[in-house]
């Protein structure tokens, strides 16, 4: 069924509205956020404070990994936080990494750490996080952190929920009252965003210029869901973070839906020099044209994302 809408007495066909579609520049938001962290930092130093300071540890060789730990370190240098890698070898134990966070934590030239996932299958991901300092756990994975979000306690908040809610009000792209729609629930995206965006937003990093989302009704959907087109076509905002490419299709989606698309996987392509692209959850060129707002891969979330963990590593040096 076509649809049109009135403007200034003539009738239009809606698609002619298509045009103001607008892709959300994470690569931009991002310059612009480090370039406000990096005045911050140059203002701590002068003040005669030291530079806030960031811990990476890294166990084994993992290929994307090592790359994560690269742009981390270099986002790092670019706004003046100083970034220190640990590097264990694969073969480490869990105690000697549990160690290890234990140096951490008690290190107080250190602000904030993070333990780059995933870890080697013999070691427990969930005792690693557990034994972080939540107050220098700028990940926001520790227990403490989130359970201090779900009370809208002043908390770090996980790295990629953080970047989309900077993201949505950076766009002003207002949730209070919209439905959203969470594809995906795991702790690192799908939890912590479906909490922030259900939130009362006032309470959320105090003293932090970011992330007014909040009293959204949110759905979260996941493997198990049934009818998840039915669902999406309620949905004012969709958040698809299910590693799956393609998942999100065109009639899966209203016209004027918000569409960010948190995944990252790597799909071989032997057109490109590395053999493979990166694609992200939504059929882009499908779904675009019926969004007002949609976030493309790369570009969209994954700068925001770690951009958020140099605003934690400030949080977390400020003790806020
Ligand atoms: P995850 O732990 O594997 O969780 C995926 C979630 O999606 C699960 O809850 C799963 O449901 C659900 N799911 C999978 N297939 C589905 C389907 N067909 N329909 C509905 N739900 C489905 O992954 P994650 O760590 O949250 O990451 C998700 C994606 O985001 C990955 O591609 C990852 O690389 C990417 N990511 C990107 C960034 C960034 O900065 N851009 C940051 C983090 C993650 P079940 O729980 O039922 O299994």
């Amino acid at each position: 069924m076509k649809k049109y809408c009135i403007v200034a007495n003539f009738v239009v066909p809606l698609h002619v509205f298509y045009w103001i579609m607008v892709v959300l520049d994470g690569k931009y938001i991002a310059a612009q956020i480090r370039a406000e962290l990096k005045k911050e930092v140059a203002d701590m130093v002068a003040d005669g404070h030291r530079a806030p300071s960031l811990g990476i540890v890294i166990v084994g060789h993992n290929p994307a990994s090592e790359t994560y730990v690269a742009n981390k370190m270099k986002a790092c240098a670019e706004v003046g936080i100083e970034a220190r890698k640990i590097a264990l070898e694969e073969s480490v134990t869990e105690a000697e990494l549990l160690s290890c966070v234990a140096n951490l934590n008690n290190d107080s030239s250190i602000d904030g750490f993070i333990v780059q996932l995933p870890l080697p299958p013999h070691i427990s991901e969930q005792n690693i996080l557990s034994a972080i300092d939540y107050r220098k756990d700028v990940d926001g994975l520790t227990p403490e952190n989130v359970g201090r979000t779900v009370q809208g306690l002043p908390s770090i908040v996980s790295a990629t929920p953080r970047g989309i809610s900077e993201l949505l009000c950076r766009y002003n792209i207002p949730t209070e009252g919209r439905h959203v729609v969470v594809i995906g629930r795991s702790n690192i995206v799908g939890k912590p965003m479906a909490i922030l965006l259900m939130q009362r937003p006032y309470l959320l990093v105090p003293k932090m210029s970011v992330a007014a989302v909040g009293n959204a009704t949110v759905t979260i959907c996941h493997s198990k869901t049934r009818n998840l087109k039915d669902i999406c076509l309620t949905a004012d905002i969709i958040i698809v973070a299910a590693g799956s490419p393609g998942l999100l299709t065109a009639d899966m989606v209203r016209e004027g839906t918000t569409v960010i698309d948190v995944g990252i996987t790597r799909v071989d392509d032997p057109a490109t020099p590395k053999g493979y692209r990166l694609a992200g959850d939504v059929d882009f060129e499908n779904v675009a044209p019926k969004c007002a707002y949609i976030t493309p891969v790369p570009g969209g979330v994954g700068p925001m994302t770690i951009v958020s963990l140099l605003s934690n590593t400030l949080q977390a040096a400020k003790k806020i």
